[in-house]
C-alpha cells in the first residue's frame, strides 16, 4: 500500500528541509524524483538519496520563472514520458510586522509561495490530463489557520494555496487528478533553525505530542495524498502539526 513504484514526482524546494524529507520517502516508496531546486546543493541532496538506492535526479530549476519549469518538464516528458506527481513545496519567508514590511518582502513571498503554482501547474497539468491521472500537492501551512505576528505576507499566500486547491479540484477530477494541499506546524528545518530557542521551546510546549514535526513527517503526510489509494481524498488541507492547532 501506498507505493508509488515507478511513478514520476516533480518535488519541488526539494534540496532541504521539508521537500528533502519528501524526496526521501518518496524514493522508498518507489518513485522516480525529479529534485528541484534554486540551490546547487540539490544536486548533494540527490547524489545522498541516490546512494540509498533512490531513483532520483536533480534540475535546477526556479519555480517563478516560466522558461525554467518549462525547460525542466520537458526534459522530464523526453526521458520518462509522463508526470504522475507535482509537489508545490517551494517556499520562502521575509518575516516583518506589516508597517515595517516592504513592497520587496511582500511580491518575493507572493511570487515564490503563490504565483510559482500558476506556473508549474499551468505547465505540468496538461500532460495528467492526457494521462488521466495525476496528484497535485501543495504547501499550505499552519500560519494560514492561525494566523501569526510578522507573516502578512506569509500567511496570505498559505491561505491562498488553500483556496486555489479547494478550486481546481473542482476543475480536473473529471481528468483523473486529485488536488490537495499540506499545512505542516511547526517543522525543524532551516526555515525554523534561526528562530531563537525560547520560542522553539515555547512552541514546542504548544503541541501535545511534546515535539517538533520532521521532514520526515511531512514525508508521509505528501505520501498518503500522492497515493493513488487517495484518490477518493480531493480538495483538502491535511494539517500535520502534531495537534497544536486543531482543524
Ligand atoms: P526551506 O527554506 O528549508 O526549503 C525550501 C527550499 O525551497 C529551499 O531550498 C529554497 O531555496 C527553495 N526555494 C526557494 N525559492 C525557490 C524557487 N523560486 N524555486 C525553487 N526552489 C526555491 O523550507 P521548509 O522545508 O521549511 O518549507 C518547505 C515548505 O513548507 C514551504 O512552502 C514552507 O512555507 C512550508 N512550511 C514549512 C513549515 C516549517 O515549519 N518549516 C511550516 C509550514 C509550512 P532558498 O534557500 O534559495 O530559498
Amino acid at each position: 500500500m501506498f507505493r508509488l513504484d515507478g511513478q514520476v514526482a516533480i518535488i519541488t524546494g526539494g534540496a532541504r528541509g521539508i521537500g528533502e524529507g519528501v524526496s526521501e520517502i518518496f524514493c522508498k516508496a518507489g518513485a522516480i524524483v525529479a529534485l528541484w531546486d534554486v540551490l546547487d546543493s540539490g544536486a548533494d541532496t540527490a547524489q545522498r538519496i541516490s546512494k540509498q538506492g533512490g531513483k532520483i535526479f536533480f534540475q535546477k530549476v526556479d519555480v517563478t520563472s516560466s522558461e525554467s519549469v518549462e525547460k525542466a518538464v520537458k526534459e522530464i516528458i523526453v526521458k520518462h514520458e509522463k508526470i504522475d506527481i507535482l509537489i508545490n513545496n517551494a517556499g520562502i519567508i521575509r518575516d516583518k510586522s506589516f508597517l515595517k514590511m516592504e513592497r520587496t518582502d511582500w511580491d518575493a513571498v507572493i511570487n515564490v509561495n503563490l504565483n510559482s503554482l500558476y506556473i508549474t501547474t499551468k505547465i505540468v497539468l496538461p500532460y495528467m490530463k492526457d494521462a488521466g491521472y495525476g496528484r497535485i500537492v501543495s504547501a499550505s501551512s499552519v500560519n494560514a489557520m492561525s494566523g501569526a505576528f510578522g507573516q502578512t505576507n506569509y500567511a496570505a499566500t498559505k491561505a491562498a494555496v488553500q483556496g486555489f486547491t479547494r478550486s481546481l479540484c473542482r476543475e480536473v477530477g473529471k481528468y483523473g487528478i486529485t488536488v490537495n494541499c499540506v499545512a505542516p506546524g511547526f517543522i525543524k528545518t532551516e526555515m525554523t533553525a534561526s528562530m531563537p530557542e525560547e520560542v522553539i521551546s515555547a512552541g514546542i510546549q504548544m503541541i501535545p505530542i511534546k515535539r517538533i514535526g520532521t521532514p520526515e513527517d511531512m514525508g508521509y503526510a505528501y505520501l498518503f495524498l500522492a497515493s493513488k489509494e487517495a484518490e477518493f481524498v480531493n480538495g483538502i488541507t491535511l494539517h500535520a502539526n502534531g495537534g497544536a492547532f486543531p482543524v
